[in-house]
């Protein structure tokens, strides 16, 4: 997958511009519900910490807002930060974030950092506060590649539930149009497999221990029966 198919894939690579690609990104912002937990770092650029898409509070009781204050404003702003730190005299400074990831294969300190910043601005869109569905052409698909909506989320959870350790599972499409399931560890993203992702699953640790410790699949099926964000999904199908 070649850079311009990255900027076209939509909302995902309009988020992970460096600074001087934005205009009126408030650096570090967070919704006014976050003022009274713990403030985000601000990193200075050139990749600055996405706002979250809702407040901290639209996810409970599910996930709560001290896991999304501490998910977003410590571990997502501190890869934002390294990332920066570490594409400092690189020539990265002023590259997409998806150009950074496919081009820094062999430099595993700043492939991590990339990955990491890009799969969490993935996965905050991949939640929705409002109950969402898939479209009837999604439906479809999820169909003629899992069986039906309900085997795809069991098999989507099943994936989550298997992963060892630290990583992501991802529902995505591929060049021909296939869906599939897969999974990755630690900072590891589909996209340096030329897929496309659709929907995400952090399950690190710090995604769920604050509030279900080592309940992990209650987190898991939480977030695949009443969080997934179908609107979302369907954005990205439909912009691959
Ligand atoms: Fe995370």
């Amino acid at each position: 997958m070649n850079r311009r198919k990255f900027v076209e894939l939509g909302a995902v690579a309009l988020l992970t511009r460096p600074l001087a690609a934005q205009s009126t990104q408030a650096a570090g912002a967070l919704s006014p519900a976050s003022k009274t937990l713990a403030p985000a770092p601000t990193p200075s650029g050139p990749f600055l910490l996405e706002p979250l898409p809702y407040p901290l509070t639209a996810l409970e009781p599910h996930i709560s807002a001290q896991t999304l204050s501490f998910h977003h404003g410590k571990h997502h702003a501190g890869y934002v930060s390294t990332l920066n730190q570490r594409i400092q005299g690189t020539g990265f400074e002023k590259q997409t974030l998806e150009h950074i990831i496919l081009a820094s294969q062999d430099q595993p300190k700043i492939l991590n950092m990339a990955a990491q910043v890009f799969n969490h601005s993935f996965y905050w869109n991949c939640l929705s506060p409002k109950p969402t569905a898939p479209s009837k052409k999604l439906t479809k698909d999820l169909g003629k590649h899992f069986g039906s909506v309900e085997k795809f989320k069991q098999a989507f959870e099943d994936l989550a539930n298997g992963i060892f350790g630290s990583g992501w599972a991802w529902l995505v499409k591929d060049a021909k149009g296939t869906l599939s399931l897969v999974a990755t560890q630690d900072a590891h993203t589909p996209l340096t497999q030329g897929l496309t992702p659709l929907l995400t699953i952090d399950v690190w640790e710090h995604a769920y221990y604050l509030d279900v410790q080592n309940r992990r699949k209650d987190y898991i099926a939480a977030v695949v029966k009443t969080l997934l964000n179908w609107d979302f999904a369907q954005q990205r199908y439909d912009a691959s």
